[in-house]
């Protein structure tokens, strides 16, 4: 999403730009719901990609106990949208000679006026600058900046997104409709409607955005790392391996819990996958004739759901600073001055978020803020809400 943001925004200062993807294929169905938020409406609209179709509007968030009743609600419109839409939205702004699949980034030399960057597969470009949006694991910051590091909050979640068509009339009728929460102690269960298959918006054809954060230390996640054919993996498992006894024992877990009508989310997601929830921010964003841009040069806890967001305002702050500067390393020196602050601001307030899961609680703001978030109607007020970035102004 970063690469393509920072393509199209170049592009409009005429900038000649290449983006290279390491997926062999057009990359569809990764992820699933994105929360939105005006910065990200407003990165959509200035970088030509726009925002038609972009999702479902909920009028209202609600908490839910584990009998289903509403015991909290907040009036908040928002648009909720999905990965796809917009991989889509932002995919048709580059010109298809410009987008090449099948490339993966190896290793950078730069001389001081530009960049040799060689690929995988053999192939070498020169160009004045290379931007790396190659995600939280980039293989361009790891040769330029090996010590930063992600690090692991402590918890993860599962997610999936069921069909609305298999949804029981009950689960349509309480939950579909809107942002709900559920929250039992140090866990947090959280669901929206999303398009369906190919955004679909039709009534009968969306899907319903499910994620369950649950607490979990390193050496749970180790085991959870060890697919279905004992292969340990890194950082997470790929979902057609995840282990099946440990989604067993995760669905068991969760009937013993949740809520009817998310139960029945649960049993209709046929393939749910997790995702092990980091902190990370680089101490810079730019490296010479090397710039970072999106999950490269920082990543929050999702609690906010300012990923893309934050994405897509690096990507138009790196053209903005080209745009003012004729010199290029001064037009990055000022875009690492502008956005490196930010990224560790967002990183930062994801964490505070994060406190609500009672994990490695430091501070005496961290108790605090636990302390806070222990109400639903704060997480309510604070979880995924827009303009977060105003109190820090
Ligand atoms: C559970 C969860 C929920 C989230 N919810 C939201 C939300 O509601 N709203 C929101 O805005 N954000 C959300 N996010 C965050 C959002 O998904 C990320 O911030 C966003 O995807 C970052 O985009 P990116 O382009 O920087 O990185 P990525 O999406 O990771 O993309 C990196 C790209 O680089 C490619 N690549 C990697 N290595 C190489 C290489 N060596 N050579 C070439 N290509 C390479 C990858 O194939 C990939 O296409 C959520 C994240 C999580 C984990």
């Amino acid at each position: 999403m970063s690469g393509l943001f920072t393509a199209a925004f170049l592009r409009r200062i005429g900038w000649d730009v290449d983006v290279f993807e390491r997926s062999p294929v057009e990359l569809v169905g990764r992820g699933a719901g994105i929360t939105t938020h005006p910065e990200l409406l407003e990165a959509l609209e200035n970088s030509g990609a726009g925002t038609r179709d972009l999702g479902i509007e909920v009028e209202k968030r609600i908490t839910i106990d584990r009998q289903g009743r509403v015991i909290g609600e907040r009036p908040l419109r928002q648009i909720l949208t999905s990965w796809d839409r917009l991989q889509r939205l932002l995919r048709e702004t580059i010109d298809p000679a410009h987008y090449h699949l099948g490339h993966t980034f190896a290793r950078v030399e730069q001389d001081g006026s530009g960049v040799r960057v060689h690929f995988a597969e053999g192939r070498v470009e020169r160009a004045d600058l290379i931007v790396g949006g190659d995600g939280i694991r980039s293989g361009v910051r790891a040769q330029v900046a090996p010590d930063a590091q992600p690090i692991y909050s402590g918890y993860y979640i599962w997610r999936g997104a069921p069909n609305e068509a298999d949804l029981a009339p009950a689960t349509l009728a309480s939950i579909f409709p809107y942002f709900v929460f559920f929250l039992p102690e140090r866990q947090q269960v959280i669901g929206y409607p999303i398009s369906g298959f190919d955004n679909d918006l039709r009534v009968g054809h969306r899907r319903y955005n499910f994620i369950w954060y649950r607490v979990g230390d390193a050496r749970t996640l180790k085991d959870m790392c060890v697919d279905e054919t004992g292969h340990q993996h890194d950082y997470s498992v790929p979902p057609p391996l995840i282990r099946r006894d440990l989604i067993a024992q995760m669905r068991a877990e969760a009937e013993a819990i949740m809520p009817a009508a998310f139960v029945d989310c649960l049993r209709n997601i046929a393939r749910p996958f997790f995702t092990p929830i980091y902190d990370f921010s680089a101490p810079a964003i730019v490296f010479g004739r090397v710039a970072l841009v999106g999950d490269a040069g920082s990543s929050s806890r999702p609690h906010m759901g300012f990923g893309v967001a934050k994405a897509g305002g690096d990507a138009q702050a790196l053209a903005d600073a080209l745009a003012a500067h004729d010199d290029i390393d001064a037009a990055l020196a000022a875009y690492n001055a502008v956005r490196q602050p930010i990224g560790e601001r967002i990183m930062l307030h994801g964490r505070k978020l994060g406190t609500h899961l009672g994990v490695d609680l430091k501070t005496d703001e961290d108790r605090r803020m636990w302390k806070l978030l222990q109400g639903h109607e704060a997480m309510m007020d604070w979880i995924a809400v827009p303009n977060f970035l105003a109190a820090y102004r």
